[in-house]
């Protein structure tokens, strides 16, 4: 694999987070440089998004499928309404900010609702999306070529799962994750607390402004809005554009 299709597939890995440990089949797929898509498996979220918009996708199985561990209704019931309600508010925020762009309206409460409304709901039908496709009746062993990744990043299998299971139920409300980290190209477990604080999980920055004090402070004393102008003055467009091209490949 040559420096530019790794670096790629760093990327793609990057969008597909956390749905790494329900796809069994994402290592050996990347080997041969596709993903599989047989069967109902979703890898890279393509059947939650259609014409345009954010859309619920289809379960992987049937409602009844994972009982008793799951009971069909409260499946159900959580992917009809849960999950689409968070589906709904994500194209109705879209285009609220859209409205708020073409009128020029960028009062800072509505910008700071409507960045939480875009935060929780969007975060929301990602981390759902990647859940579904998180539990199989009666589960699965691990395959062994992410089980030796797992061994490598947390000691064994057995750590790995204590871990993960403690990490989940030490949370009150939000949603346990494991994780593909592609700076040190490790995995991780996170908790991701109340996943309206601003952030839509494995998304990939294209390009940041640092907004710390730190980061200005010396040279624009408290004139934040001084240091972003001038910050507009030398971005790097390019660099973001080529980044965008290659999440998208
Ligand atoms: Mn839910």
């Amino acid at each position: 694999m040559d420096r530019k299709n790794a670096r790629r597939n760093i990327l793609k890995s990057g969008l597909a987070a956390a749905s790494v440990m329900a796809v069994n089949h994402l290592s050996v797929a990347d080997q041969h440089g596709q993903h599989e898509n047989n069967s109902n498996e979703d890898i890279l979220l393509e059947k939650a998004f259609a014409e345009d918009r954010y859309v619920l996708p289809p379960l992987p199985y049937d409602y009844d499928a994972l009982e008793p561990h799951y009971q069909g209704q409260a499946l159900e019931i959580h992917h009809k309404r849960h999950h689409q309600a968070y589906v709904t508010g994500l194209n109705a925020v879209l285009e609220k900010m859209d409205n708020a762009r073409r009128d020029g309206n960028y009062d800072p409460s509505h910008v700071r609702a409507y960045s939480s409304d875009l935060a929780f709901n969007g975060s929301g039908h990602e981390l759902h999306s990647i859940f579904w496709h998180s539990m199989t009746a009666g589960g699965v062993e691990m395959p062994d070529s992410f089980a030796r990744q797992v061994r490598r990043d947390f000691g064994s299998v057995e750590r790995f799962k204590a871990h993960f299971s403690q990490a989940n139920k030490a949370i009150v409300g939000g949603w346990g994750v494991l994780a593909y980290e592609p700076i040190g190209q490790r995995l991780i477990i996170l908790q991701v607390m109340e996943h309206q604080d601003n952030t839509f999980t494995g998304a990939v920055p294209l390009l940041v402004c640092d907004m710390w004090e730190h980061a200005f402070y010396l040279q624009y004393k408290n004139d934040r809005s001084q240091w972003v102008d001038n910050f507009m003055e030398i971005a790097n467009w390019q660099y973001a554009a080529k980044r965008y091209d290659a999440i998208r490949r």
